[in-house]
C-alpha cells in the first residue's frame, strides 16, 4: 500500500482531511497525509487525528505511512482530519535546516565531515569524523551559521537522476538508489541528498547555539540548540548563573573560582567529619570494652549502635582491640544491620562458621564474611540478634 505524502509539496500545511484506507492494530493508514514519518534522524509527526492523540508517524519499506493513535475508534472509509502539533514539527524543520548549514560549513571551512546526525526533542547532534574539535572552532561555527541565518538564504529542492546527482560531487554520499534523487539546496551554502523536511529559508532557523560536545566511538559529537529551544536554554543557563551568583555572593567573573573554593572546603570538612566519626566510634567501643563481661579472658560487647553512626567506623574500631568479641546491631527501616567481630582469642569463644546457619535463621537474616569480621542484615530486632549471638557462645 502507498500513502500519498503531501508533506514534501506542502511542508507548511498544518491540517488536512483524508480517508482511512486501512487499520493495523493501533495505527491508521490514510490515502494521503501531511504527517512526516520517522526517519533520517528526524522524529515522526505528532498531533491529533479527529481529536484523538497521534503519538507517532512511521513508515515501512513499501512507503506505507502508519499514524499511531492512542485510541482506536475509527473505521475504514471514514474521513478524518489531521491537526499537526505545529510547534513540534516546525522545530524539527528548523533543526534540520540548521544541521545542513552547520554540516556544510564544518566541511567547507574546517574540513570536518559529518558522520551521523540526530534531531532530538530539544537538541540537535552532529557526530563528526574529528577526534577533537576545539571550543573556539565551535564558537566560530556558531557565528558562521548565525550569519547565514541573518543573510536569509533560500532553501530549495531539485530532483536529479542518479548520475547527475553523483556528478555534483556532494560532501555526503547519496544513500538512495535509482533516479529521482531529491537534493536539498541551501543557496550558496550546501547541497545534499535528503528526504527530510526543512524551512523555506535560513532566517527561519532564528538562532543557532553551541550547547557542548561529547566523545563517541573516538569521534566528537557536537551538540546544538536551535530557535525557541536555544533561547530557552540560554535563559535557563543565565538564570542558574544568576542564582549561583547570589548564593556565593560573587559576580559572574569570579563565580567559578568562588564555587571551586567552596566545593574544596566542603570536601575538607567532610573528610574531617569522617575522622571525627571514626574517633567517636573508637572511643565508644573502648568504653564498652572496659565495662564488658568477659568469657575466659575475652571481653564480650553487645552494642546497640545509634542510627547516626556508620557500621564501617565500628568495623574499623574493632581492629584496635587485640582480643574482643563484638556483637553490634543498628536498627534500620525493616530490620537491623548486624556485625560480629571476632578478634584474637575470641575465636575460641565464638565460631561464626559453625553457628552461621542457626544464627541467620534465628534472626531471619543474611550475610557472612571472613574472620575477624562478619556482617549482614536481618529482619529481626536487635534484642533477637543479641540473644542469638549469646546462643553461639561456647
Ligand atoms: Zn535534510
Amino acid at each position: 500500500m502507498h500513502s500519498y505524502p503531501l508533506y514534501y509539496e506542502k511542508p507548511y500545511q498544518k491540517t488536512h482531511t483524508a480517508a482511512i484506507v486501512d487499520i493495523v492494530d493501533n495505527t491508521l493508514v490514510l490515502d494521503s497525509t501531511i504527517c512526516y514519518p520517522e526517519g533520517g534522524g528526524q522524529s515522526g509527526d505528532i498531533g491529533l487525528i479527529s481529536g484523538v492523540q497521534l503519538v507517532n508517524t512511521t513508515k515501512d519499506d513499501d512507503h506505507t505511512i502508519y499514524h499511531h493513535v492512542v485510541e482506536q475508534k475509527f473505521s475504514v472509509g471514514e474521513k478524518v482530519t489531521i491537526e499537526l502539533d505545529w510547534d513540534h514539527r516546525y522545530h524539527f524543520m528548523q533543526m534540520h535546516t540548521a544541521q545542513h548549514v552547520a554540516s556544510g560549513l564544518l566541511f567547507t571551512r574546517f574540513g570536518i565531515q559529518t558522520v551521523s546526525v540526530h534531531q532530538g526533542e530539544r537538541v540537535l547532534t552532529i557526530e563528526t569524523d574529528a577526534a577533537g574539535v576545539e571550543e573556539a572552532t565551535c564558537f566560530e561555527l556558531e557565528d558562521l551559521v548565525n550569519a547565514v541565518v541573518r543573510q536569509n538564504h533560500p532553501v530549495h529542492y531539485e530532483v536529479h537522476t542518479q548520475s547527475s546527482a553523483q556528478n555534483l560531487g556532494l560532501r555526503r554520499s547519496i544513500k538512495v538508489e535509482g533516479d529521482g534523487v531529491r537534493l536539498v539546496v541551501v543557496d550558496d551554502v550546501d547541497t545534499v541528498a535528503c528526504g527530510g523536511l526543512h524551512a523555506a529559508s535560513t532566517a527561519e532557523i532564528e538562532l543557532f547555539h553551541y550547547y557542548g560536545q561529547e566523545k563517541i566511538r573516538g569521534h566528537i559529537r557536537l551538540i546544538f540548540t536551535v530557535g525557541k529551544v536555544a533561547r530557552e536554554e540560554i535563559r535557563r543557563a543565565e538564570a542558574a548563573a544568576r542564582e549561583l551568583g547570589v548564593l556565593f555572593s560573587s559576580p559572574l567573573d569570579g563565580l567559578v573560582d568562588v564555587a571551586r573554593t567552596a566545593v574544596a572546603s566542603a570536601a575538607l570538612v567532610k573528610s574531617e567529619l569522617r575522622k571525627a566519626q571514626q574517633a567517636i566510634a573508637s572511643l565508644l567501643l573502648g568504653s564498652l570494652v572496659e565495662k564488658a563481661d568477659r568469657v575466659g579472658m575475652v571481653p564480650v560487647v553487645y552494642w546497640n549502635v545509634p542510627e547516626e553512626m556508620d557500621m564501617k567506623d565500628i568495623a574499623q574500631a574493632l581492629v584496635e582491640h587485640e582480643d574482643l568479641l563484638l556483637c553490634a546491631a543498628k536498627e534500620v527501616e525493616g530490620g537491623v544491620l548486624w556485625l560480629i567481630g571476632v578478634q584474637g582469642k575470641a575465636s575460641a569463644v565464638l565460631d561464626f562458621n559453625t553457628g552461621k546457619s542457626s544464627l541467620l535463621s534465628a534472626i531471619e537474616g543474611k550475610g557472612g564474611g571472613k574472620a575477624p569480621l562478619f556482617q549482614g542484615s536481618a529482619q529481626a530486632c536487635s534484642t533477637t540478634f543479641f540473644s542469638a549471638c549469646k546462643d553461639l557462645i561456647q
